[in-house]
């Protein structure tokens, strides 16, 4: 029986209320009520006065009692009375808790009362726990000296409610608290799921609850947890597919609502596993999917009881509960788990990368250590993997490199590790190997073999190389950072050396890569003590004599190596992405000088700047060119801009944006060695460009050969037919100057009318 005085409330799981017990309540009031009034109606007297508090004492929940000195029951109302297991009052009074209780909750009850006897002070509120019954009772009990009329103590008086209810609601609140920090605090889901069917039958007595887990296609059920069900049970369900007919779980996943079976032994949807499970004696199997917040299904919750039934209000609500206590598990846990991978993997090919790496390659070379093995590591990086990216589209680029890793996959083992580095540069890694480099090599180049392959790509079948840096621990360095920088020097070897082929490191690659190195460091330096100048060569109209504009030239005055051309500048500039700083001077100088020439008063000329595709790609260029403006003064049409082919072509779109800008400063562009890379001819027209120069490899060996006066011919006559202006680069001879003029071009630029010189020399020219 209970009391169900105190009851939480809210609309929470926790929430544990029974109707019965409030109606039993209401009931009991209102019988005080009436016979209160039928009291003060027939006016009272002490007969009256002392059944009124009798029927007052009776009729409420709580219990009230008294005891003498002794612990011996003076007095108890029905409550107590019938919450001992006795009929009548008579029946308690002169018997002790000692009589009733276990000895432990006895003394325990004795001690309190012998607390209060000895200090006089009552005692409010305190809780205790009683087990008269089979279920555990929660107590709230506050206990007072019971005196005479001399006021010496007798006895006490006592009156307890009975808050099980409220007891087992907060029990519950503080598991689900605990279970949310277990959430929080990533811990297992098997431990998770345990805690939480736990919490559950501790909530439930004689209920087994099971949590069970959709497999990744979708399709079975795998076992989560079930501590109190028999394992031979779970076994034998675990990996069960899910389907309309599947006992109570697999038909709840399947059908994706609960289903709660009242009775296993006669349900159809049980009729399959009747034999199997009459053994275990469980009769009764409410599940309900656990579900995503998307309401994907992930599993499901289940109770089992060995009674026949359906779940009570109660029941029903924490099976809720758990299910969804459960689904923010599994989907924080699959949450994690992504982000995991997504941390450690490549999204485009799914490889691990970088980060893993690092991670593992520490341990793999203890391994390779301790069994007295080689460990092997390539630097990879595809042939022109740019050019295919830049011809067919980044779709087919992001193909190819998923084609690729699957290639490369193929051929190694799975404790190998093959990561993506970035772009197309991959690393693989080897372990496990014997001490012989040739057996490395001849792995590596049967990678090799396998990227190399024919595939299809776009509907184009083609074929892709790549090189190749080797390394081999423990010959080439100790430690993973020694190893990849000398792959890395291989790497680079093999690239020199026209790619398409694999390097195996050796000391002399390691003495090269130093020096570039120091070279990389020696270029920091010369931007920070300033040791760059500019050349500046004519570009002159065939029919005016006259020079219309000026191309800045980079040189670098080296301390000890004297005047360094721009072909070592810039690629090293371009590596280590000293191109930007080293440009923005460039662009700045330049000005600055045209502008000097035009205040000393020299006839206003154009002055061109090369940049690379680095720099153009910089967020704010366009904004970087009109400062360089600004602060010169130089007017924007006195400025020209060189791009190349392949610079526009990496990515056209946001190349023709930002010529349009540029454009829109009122600056001039050119596009540089014109015929040399990969501009269609149809995205030409859309380009807001003023001037093609043509390249001088086509110039050089007019007029002796026919083809490249072909080439020069029809670039020309294209210039012409798109109204865009066409100039020759690198003119050196008066035989070259007489062709093109009587192909149409007439301006020029070359040896043939100066070397690039220095600004003073220049502005002689000019002048
Ligand atoms: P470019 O823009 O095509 O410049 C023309 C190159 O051809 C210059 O070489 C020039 O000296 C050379 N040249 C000119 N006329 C003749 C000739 O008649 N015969 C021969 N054999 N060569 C001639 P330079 O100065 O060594 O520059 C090489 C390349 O370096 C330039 O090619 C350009 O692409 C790049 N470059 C130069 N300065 C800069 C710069 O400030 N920024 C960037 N990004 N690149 C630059
Ligand atoms: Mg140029
Ligand atoms: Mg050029």
């Amino acid at each position: 029986m209970t009391k169900n005085l105190d009851r939480s409330r809210g609309d929470g799981p926790a929430r544990v209320a029974s109707n019965d017990d409030t109606q039993r309540l209401m009931a009991a009031g209102q019988r005080l009520a009436a016979e209160v009034s039928r009291l003060f109606t027939s006016g009272p007297d002490i007969a009256d006065r002392h059944y009124w508090l009798e029927t007052m004492v009776n009729h409420i929940p709580d219990y009230i009692y008294a005891k003498d000195l002794d612990g011996r029951f003076l007095i108890a109302n029905q409550a107590t009375v019938t919450e001992n297991g006795f009929r009548e009052a008579h029946e308690i009074v002169g018997k002790t808790d000692f009589d009733i209780h276990t000895p432990e909750n006895a003394r325990h009850f004795a001690e309190a009362e012998r607390r209060v006897i000895e200090t006089g002070e009552p005692m409010f509120g305190i809780e205790e726990l009683n087990a008269v019954s089979k279920e555990e009772r929660w107590l709230m009990t506050s206990k007072v000296p019971l005196r005479n009329k001399q006021g010496a103590t007798i006895g006490i008086v006592g009156v307890s409610r009975d808050i099980t209810d409220r007891k087992k609601a907060e029990r519950l609140l503080l598991g689900q608290a605990r279970l949310l920090e277990m959430i929080a605090k990533s811990t297992p889901l098997v431990d998770f799921f345990n805690e939480l069917i736990l919490m559950i039958e501790a909530h439930l007595p004689g209920i087994l609850g099971s949590i069970l887990l959709l497999s990744a296609d979708g399709r079975h059920l795998l076992t989560g947890a079930a501590p109190g069900l028999d394992k031979g049970y779970c076994q034998a369900i675990h990996g069960i597919e899910i389907g309309p007919k599947v006992g109570s779980c697999g038909t709840a996943a399947w059908r994706g609502e609960p289903v709660f079976v009242a009775d296993i032994l006669s349900d159809p949807l049980w009729e399959d596993f009747v034999d199997f499970v009459r053994p275990f004696g469980y009769r009764s199997c409410w599940s309900t999917p656990i579900r995503s917040y998307q309401g994907k299904v992930l599993g499901t919750f289940a109770l089992y009881s060995h009674e026949v039934g359906v779940p009570s209000a109660e029941q029903n609500e924490l099976i809720s509960m758990a299910a969804h206590l459960a689904g923010i598990a599994i989907e924080r846990r699959q949450s994690e788990e992504r982000i995991q991978f997504m941390a450690h993997h490549d999204a485009l090919t799914g490889l691990p990368n970088r980060v893993l790496f690092d991670e593992r390659v520490a341990s793999a070379l203890r391994e390779a250590r301790s069994a007295g093995q080689w460990l092997a590591l390539a630097f990879l990086d595809l042939d022109n993997f740019k050019l295919i990216n830049d011809t067919l589209g980044h779709h087919a680029g992001d193909e190819l490199l998923r084609l690729v890793a699957g290639r490369m996959l193929a051929c190694v083992r799975k404790t190998d590790m093959i990561v993506r580095v970035g772009g197309d540069e991959f690393i693989i890694l080897l372990t496990g190997l014997p001490p012989d480099s040739s057996i490395v090599t001849s792995r590596f180049e049967d990678i090799r073999t396998a990227i190399g392959a024919p595939l299809v790509l776009s509907g184009r079948s083609l074929q892709v190389s790549c090189s190749m840096g080797v390394v081999c621990y423990p010959d080439h360095g100790q430690t993973a950072t020694e190893l990849l920088a000398n792959a890395d020097a291989a790497m680079y070897r093999a690239k020199e050396v026209g790619r398409n082929n694999l390097q195996l490191f050796d000391v002399e690659m390691a003495r090269k890569a130093r020096e570039r190195l120091l070279r990389h460091e020696e270029l920091r330096d010369a931007v920070a003590r300033g040791e760059f100048l500019l050349h500046y060569q004519p570009q002159m109209n065939l029919k005016t004599d006259r020079i219309f504009a000026a191309e800045s030239l980079l040189r670098w005055q080296h301390p000890e190596r004297g005047l360094i051309s721009p072909a070592e500048i810039i690629p090293l500039a371009e590596e280590t992405g000293l191109i930007v700083p080293i440009g923005d001077w460039v662009l700045n100088e330049a000005c600055r000088q045209n502008k000097a020439w035009q205040e000393a008063g020299l006839p206003p000329i154009v002055v061109s700047v090369n940049v690379s595709a680095r720099q153009f790609r910089e967020s704010n260029w366009v904004s970087r060119v009109s400062q360089a403006l600004a602060v010169s003064g130089l007017e924007a049409r006195y400025l020209e801009l060189e791009l190349t082919e392949s610079l526009i072509m990496q990515d056209v779109g946001a190349a023709v944006a930002t010529m349009h800008e540029l454009q829109a400063l009122g600056v001039h562009l050119a596009i540089d060695d014109f015929g040399t890379g990969y501009s269609s001819l149809s995205a030409l027209k859309s380009f807001p460009v003023r001037r093609l120069k043509i390249d001088r490899s086509f110039v050089q060996d007019i007029p002796g050969d026919d083809d490249d006066k072909a080439i020069t011919g029809a670039i020309i006559s294209l210039a012409q037919k798109l109204q865009i202006e066409v100039i020759a680069e690198g003119v050196e001879t008066q035989a070259q100057v007489d062709f093109l003029r009587a192909s149409g071009c007439h301006d020029v630029q070359g040896y043939f009318v100066s070397r690039p010189v220095t600004p003073a020399a220049f502005a002689a020219l000019l002048a």
